[in-house]
């Protein structure tokens, strides 16, 4: 799939608060320039950042239709449709979303201490933490606007997720855990999103949250050039764990854990250096031996790669 070009140069409304905790300190930081995966269309976005909290946003953000353009096909840059194989298939060569989708589940089970045993799952993608929150024993339900994630979805979990954006959702049934993996990021309203999902969890129930570190070593080492967390235009906020914590407090939830995760595929480096043959097959070793070590340093220092909150529901 490609952007709509008809699309290109449409920008949304501009900001003038933070994204998170909605102070006016905000100021221009940098700017990315996007290249389309396909057609020369150069569009330039810039990122302000906020004073108070730390939290970066585009500013203008892209249009919201040009964002609903992209996510009816993918959440995650996919330019065409997956089999469920392929999808297993990665994750057996680099686990990873498996891996998340499992602590997250299990974390968040922990926490609940509300009775409820209804899970929303917002932004399923390949149906990971659907499948780990039924495993616990909670009856789910999931949304998600990306028709190439709900096919792997539905072979993976049974049926398809509800394809929609979160702000579509309605229901009149409240939930004991909500999980939101890799979404606030690219919804031009956080606070809306937070304020509806903590609406809809029971008093005592919880909030699991996953987002990309603005303030992550990848971030201060490469700049703009970053793609983890500074993704445009897909990405539209940038949150520090300042931010976030201000960002659910506003709203009743109350954090109660918060930790940083980083993982770093083994051939990152030799990919990024065009290697082949033994070079690569040295450098990825040397890759999976200072693996552990470096990341949990990373985490500690709060250089992390994501952040991922817990937090409970407060009457
Ligand atoms: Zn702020």
């Amino acid at each position: 799939m490609t952007y709509a070009p008809t699309l290109s140069g449409s920008y949304g409304q501009i900001l003038h608060r933070c994204v998170s905790c909605a102070g006016e300190n905000i100021r221009y930081w940098r700017h990315k320039n996007y290249q389309y995966t396909q057609g020369n269309t150069e569009q330039v976005f810039l990122i302000y950042r906020c004073k108070s909290c730390g939290t970066g946003f585009l500013n203008q953000p892209p249009h919201p239709q040009w964002l609903h353009t992209i996510y009816q096909y993918s959440g995650q840059a996919l330019t065409q449709p997956i089999s469920l194989a392929d999808v297993l298939g990665r994750e057996a060569e680099f686990p990873n979303c498996s891996i998340d989708a499992e602590r997250v589940s299990q974390m968040a089970d922990k926490l609940n201490l509300s009775g409820n045993q209804r899970a929303l799952d917002v932004g399923s993608g390949f149906g990971f933490y659907t499948r780990a929150l039924r495993v616990k024993g909670y009856d789910t339900v999931s949304i998600n606007p990306g028709q190439y994630e709900n096919r792997v979805f539905k072979a993976m979990n049974g049926e398809e997720p509800l394809q929609m954006m979160f702000e579509q959702y309605q229901t009149e049934q409240p939930f004991g855990v909500a999980v939101m993996s890799q979404v606030l990021e690219h919804l031009l309203e956080p606070d809306r999103a937070v304020k509806k999902v903590a609406g809809l969890l029971v008093n005592g129930g919880v909030y699991a949250c996953a987002v990309p570190n603005f303030n992550s070593f990848l971030v201060k080492l490469l700049g703009t050039r970053d793609n983890a967390c500074l993704w445009v235009p897909e990405h539209v906020n940038y949150f520090t764990e300042k931010g976030l914590r201000q960002l659910l407090s506003r709203h009743g939830l109350q954090i109660i854990k918060v930790e940083q995760v980083t993982r770093i595929p083994p051939n990152a480096l030799s990919k990024r250096l065009k290697l082949s043959g033994r070079q690569a097959a040295l450098m990825d070793g040397l890759v999976k031996r200072i693996q552990r070590p470096f990341t949990g340093l990373m985490n500690r220092l709060g250089l992390g790669i994501y952040i991922n909150v817990y937090a409970v529901k407060t009457a």
